[in-house]
């Protein structure tokens, strides 16, 4: 985990800078009133932290460097602030703020499976608290200890398990080690002609043993799955000992107990391993800009791509303030750029008589043999011209390709800046995703007027589904001066978190549930269903060692 800043996303040195952008600090300064020229707040010096010292008992810590060699048991204050909380923004605030209610004690990075049985054991032996960490990257505090555990807690970083340690080619089927972040396990198992096909956001850092523990999503979830498709098989050390989910296709052996594990955030045990569906690389792969004329028109025709026989990688349509946030993040443009933007405009206002302020941007993607994607492209053609349309090539997509990763950074950029941005995301049926929409911007707008303050709301659909597809929303707001940022982010949250449960919508469609969004469990699933989940945690974990207080 070397190099994880403690205090915001991604690696230390790397960050969002808006000078490369020319026309973001006008949008900026124009959507929420913030100038970004403004003083920034830096996060303090790590050594201006008051990191309260380590409670770990010399008997325990005997028990961990024997389970996992003394040079994998941690106690630095670093080491320990990195894995106390993941990436949420109520995390970063607290962590910029220095407030440390409660850090692990100990960091360990066992080896081998063997060694997370030595872990655990040793923990259940002492009482102890484990929390298993992946790549940090949980957005919904997944990972913060009880403010008043009393126990020693051990933070169980999966680093070392990274490999991808067998595929079947006749089953399409992969062995992996549950510590493998993103690229590690695709450059494994892209080296030998594979991929897994599942590229969350923060791919970059985030894990195969978190996706499952969290029920991830990533981009090209319409062709390969969730995680939960793509996951078969299972190796969990529990306190009862090690549970093996063997990688049937499909089984009719009870209530699946492989569904329990995905996305149990470590509630139930560790996984050390999972048995994954692989695909062949594809030998194309083009992800294609399209505009339509309004949110509305966008949705319409992804719910009839859902419908038809097409099955692109991609579907992505963002709503028109998220278009604009778009175009006003684009890279300084060359003349010819400028040119042609201008044409295209012209066209689109004059021949297709688009509202520019209603437009929006979406993104398609293709995978498979060139005659398979040539085929979709033009299926998909037809589709999207239905609903008024239109293509503008592989630019845009390949431009949003390579940002994916870096969109993440800005985060840190507007909260240096004292402004609070964070997303959150749902899931509904198609014939309820307008009402959804409206519902949430009344909610969202109706909370930035609560507050006083300027706010932006954006929107996009992505994965797409059968019966419907998730909406994902990202908000931006300027907090009042002399307010608490995190009291005012609050109310916007709340606000956006309830209109999803009242429209019948899921409170997450792939952020999990953590202690971010535990209050809206039983408007979700209902009353007998916080009673099973609550059930199938005390019976497995019946000392509530493992990661206690999160999902319920
Ligand atoms: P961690 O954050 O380390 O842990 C998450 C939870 O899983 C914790 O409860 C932890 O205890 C448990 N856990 C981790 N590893 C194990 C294990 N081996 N065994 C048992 N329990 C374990 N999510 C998406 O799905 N799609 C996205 O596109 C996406 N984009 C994001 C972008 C940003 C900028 C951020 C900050 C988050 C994003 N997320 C996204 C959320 C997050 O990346 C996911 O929840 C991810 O699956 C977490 O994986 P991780 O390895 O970082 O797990």
């Amino acid at each position: 985990m070397a190099g994880m800043k403690w205090w915001g996303w991604g690696l230390d040195g790397v960050e969002f800078s808006h000078e490369d952008k020319p026309a973001l600090a006008p949008f900026i300064r124009e959507r929420i009133g913030l100038d970004v020229t403004r003083p920034t707040v830096p996060p303090p010096r790590f050594e201006q932290l008051d990191v309260p010292p380590s409670r770990l008992p010399d008997g325990l810590r005997a028990a961990l460097e024997r389970a996992v060699g003394a040079e994998h048991v941690s106690v630095d204050a670093l080491d320990r602030v990195v894995h106390a909380r993941g990436k949420s923004l109520r995390d970063l605030v607290r962590q910029r703020r220095g407030e440390f209610p409660r850090l692990p004690d100990v960091v360990v990075r066992p080896g081998d499976e063997d060694a997370v049985v030595a872990v655990v054991r040793a923990a259940l032996d002492a009482d102890a608290v484990l929390i298993p960490f992946g790549g940090g990257s949980s957005i919904s505090g997944s990972l913060e200890p009880p403010a008043d555990e009393a126990r020693p807690v051990i933070s169980v970083d999966l680093e070392r398990l990274d490999r991808v340690l067998a595929i079947d080619e006749h089953a399409r089927l992969a062995r992996i080690q549950a510590g493998a972040l993103g690229p590690r396990l695709e450059a494994q198992l892209n080296a030998r002609g594979w991929t897994l096909g599942h590229y969350p956001d923060s791919f970059t850092h985030s894990t195969l043993g978190g996706w499952i523990a969290t029920r991830s999503s990533g981009m090209q979830s319409d062709r390969y799955g969730d995680i939960a498709d793509l996951t078969r098989g299972l190796r969990v050390v529990t306190p009862h000992g090690l549970l093996v989910v063997r990688p049937h296709p499909a089984a009719s052996n009870g209530p699946s107990v492989r569904e329990m594990v995905l996305g149990s955030e470590g509630r139930l045990g560790i996984i050390t391993e999972a048995t994954v569906h692989v695909r062949r690389l594809p030998e194309r792969r083009v992800i294609l800009g399209y505009l339509f004329p309004t949110f509305a028109d966008g949705l319409a025709a992804m719910r009839d791509i859902a419908a038809s026989e097409c099955q692109p990688s991609v579907t992505r349509v963002s709503d028109a303030p998220e278009t604009q946030f778009s175009f006003a993040t684009r890279k300084r443009p060359t003349v010819l750029d400028r040119l042609q933007s201008a044409a295209l405009r012209a066209y689109l206002r004059h021949r297709k008589g688009f509202d520019l302020s209603q437009m929006c941007l979406s993104f398609i993607g293709y995978e498979g043999s060139a005659r398979h994607v040539a085929r979709e492209r033009k299926a998909v053609g037809r589709i999207v011209a239905r609903h008024g349309g239109l293509c503008v090539g592989a630019g845009p997509g390949e431009l949003y390709d390579q940002k994916k990763f870096d969109t993440p950074y800005i985060r840190d950029f507007l909260l240096d800046r004292g402004v609070a941005a964070d997303v959150s995301e749902t899931a509904a049926p198609w014939s309820e995703l307008e009402r959804l929409y409206d519902a949430v911007n009344a909610a969202g707008h109706g909370a930035f007027a609560q507050l006083g303050v300027r706010g932006y709301l954006m929107c996009h659909l992505s994965h797409s589904y059968h019966a419907g597809a998730c909406l994902y929303f990202t908000f931006a707001f300027d907090p009042t001066p002399g307010g608490d940022l995190l009291a005012e982010y609050a109310v916007v949250k709340r606000a956006i978190q309830q209109a999803f449960v009242d429209c019948g919508a899921t409170l997450s469609h792939h952020h999990a549930v953590g202690t971010e969004h535990a209050e809206w469990l039983e408007q979700d699933l209902s009353a007998p269903g916080v009673r099973l989940v609550e059930g199938l945690l005390a019976g497995a974990d019946p000392g509530r060692n493992l990661n206690p207080g999160k999902i319920v």
